[in-house]
């Protein structure tokens, strides 16, 4: 079902629109598409096969296991989607990885057509003719792109207006500010005879905002090198 009225629109091409709206149909996101914040239209990438068994895959030229879906089939289905200003992606692991800054552009367009591949994906021709952008959700292989597509839409939809409550808690987020987040507590004040750190109970705003900050640099320089690297450049560039 599409809402035209929503600001963000997402379409997803899958051989099974049955698997959505999955994950994004509960809590935050699904809450926030029965408001009509975002709306989701499926298409059944199968439906544009040309044969009576809904044939959309085929051997791959060159020899190899597996097959590959096919280019008029999944081109037909990508030209149902009348043309406007989304992004066209395709999910794959040669994409592009998706990060937090390509999420918040994504989120703050107006939607996406997302196409998912099966088996060894889809025929190079498509992407190349149609210029999607490939996108990889990680460096692991996925059965299908159905996941990626829940994974992509969850993560653009919280940052869109009115999804989330207290907009505060997406600015110290991890990513946001090029750091992981420093680590959270709540009651009960000791538990399993750890103690909550007496900082984070002074009250003292300026002390705990400066543990947190210390916190989320000592994390991300021991666990992200990569993104601390690129902390320090920034940090370096702008004189701190
Ligand atoms: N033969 C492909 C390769 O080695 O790169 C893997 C194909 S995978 C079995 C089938 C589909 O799952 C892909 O066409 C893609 O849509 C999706 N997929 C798998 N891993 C993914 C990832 N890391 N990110 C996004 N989509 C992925």
């Amino acid at each position: 079902m599409t809402s035209q009225t929503s600001r963000w629109s997402v379409t997803v091409l899958t051989l099974f629109p049955e698997m959505f709206p999955g994950s994004v149909g509960h809590s935050l996101a699904g809450k926030a598409r029965s408001d009509g914040l975002w709306s989701l239209e499926t298409i059944d990438i199968r439906a544009f096969a040309h044969d009576v068994h809904g044939t959309v895959d085929d051997t791959p030229f060159g020899g190899g296991p597996g097959m590959v879906m096919r280019a008029d089939v999944v081109d037909a289905a990508l030209q149902s989607v009348p043309d406007d200003d989304r992004p066209r992606i395709y999910l794959s692991p040669r994409g592009k990885l998706l990060t937090q800054q390509y999420v918040r552009e994504l989120a703050d367009g107006s939607g996406a057509v997302i196409l998912c591949g099966r088996y060894e994906g889809i025929d190079h021709r498509v992407t190349l003719a149609r210029g999607l952008e490939e996108v990889s959700i990680g460096d692991y292989v996925l059965s299908g792109g159905e996941p990626a597509a829940e994974v992509l839409i969850d993560a653009c939809v919280r940052l869109l207006p009115g999804v989330i409550g207290d907009a505060r808690s997406l600015q110290e987020e991890s990513f946001e500010r090029g750091l992981l987040e420093y680590p959270h507590y709540t009651r009960p004040q000791t538990w399993g005879g750890l103690d909550v750190p007496a900082v984070l109970r002074s009250g003292h705003h300026a002390r705990v905002a400066e543990w947190r900050r210390a916190q989320a640099e000592e994390l991300t320089r021991l666990r992200r090198p990569d993104l601390w690297a690129r902390y320090g450049g920034t940090r370096k560039r702008e004189g701190l």
